[in-house]
């Protein structure tokens, strides 16, 4: 099922790629595991997966100690400062990097273990009140003032489009995203290589890839509706 569900994703992706006139190499898919158990993570890497999303700090250990060592994992959820020491050397790349006193923290604790953290810096283009990131009038600075932080890199931007029924609604804040994106390489800042942008998840990734998404990050349509325990 899991498997079918991932060629399913391919095959939109592929199909989004030649509308817009890229590759289908230059997106990344991300199989966002959160609340998964391993058995699940296991059928998705089997099928060749290597690229897994998580948001709480805790279950992101636990499954980076459970999983194969080649795995890339992806923090895609809001980081406390105080959890950063746990997965500052685990993570392949912080997606939600959006306040200077988190990337502090980020810094400091990869200097201690003397390691270089990749980041992008999570943009909240819809203003949702609900949602976190930087505002989009915010977010260059921001960029400017993290670039200046040793072993920390800026790879790009992120962002959490608002949940509708018609994805096509999302299409005006991908394309800011990438504005701001285009914005900042024009600044040419130092020590910042902005390559990527996060945003697409189930519901409206093809969007996400004709408005120039490089990585998307799918929950739902490779492992199904996810069952959250009220606590
Ligand atoms: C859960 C989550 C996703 C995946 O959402 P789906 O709609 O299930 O694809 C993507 N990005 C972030 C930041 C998430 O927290």
């Amino acid at each position: 099922m899991i498997q079918e569900n991932i060629k399913n994703v391919e095959a939109k992706m592929h199909a989004a790629c030649a509308r817009s006139g890229r590759k289908p190499e230059d997106v990344c898919l991300i199989a966002v595991s959160k609340t998964k158990p391993i058995e699940m993570l296991q059928e998705a890497y089997d099928y060749g997966c290597r690229d897994f999303g998580e948001n709480k700090v805790q279950e992101l250990v636990d499954k980076y100690e459970k999983m194969p060592k080649d795995i890339r994992w992806h923090m895609i959820g809001h980081l406390q400062r105080n959890k950063v020491k746990y997965i500052v050397d685990k993570v392949y790349l912080i997606h939600s990097v959006d306040s200077l006193r988190l990337a502090e923290e980020i810094s400091k604790e990869a200097v201690k273990k003397n390691v270089t953290v990749s980041i992008l810096v999570e943009v909240n283009v819809a203003g949702e009140e609900s949602k976190f990131g930087t505002t989009s009038e915010e977010a260059i600075t921001l960029v400017e003032e993290i670039a200046k932080l040793p072993n920390i890199i800026i790879k790009g931007l992120m962002t959490i489009a608002p949940y509708v029924d018609v994805p096509e609604e999302n299409r005006l804040y991908f394309a800011k995203l990438k504005q701001i994106y285009v914005d900042i390489i024009h600044k040419n800042i130092d020590n910042i290589s902005m390559r990527e942008l996060s945003m697409g998840m189930t519901g409206d990734y093809e969007v996400a890839i004709t408005e120039g998404a490089t990585y998307i990050r799918v929950g739902t349509g490779i492992f199904g509706e996810r069952q959250y325990t009220t606590v």
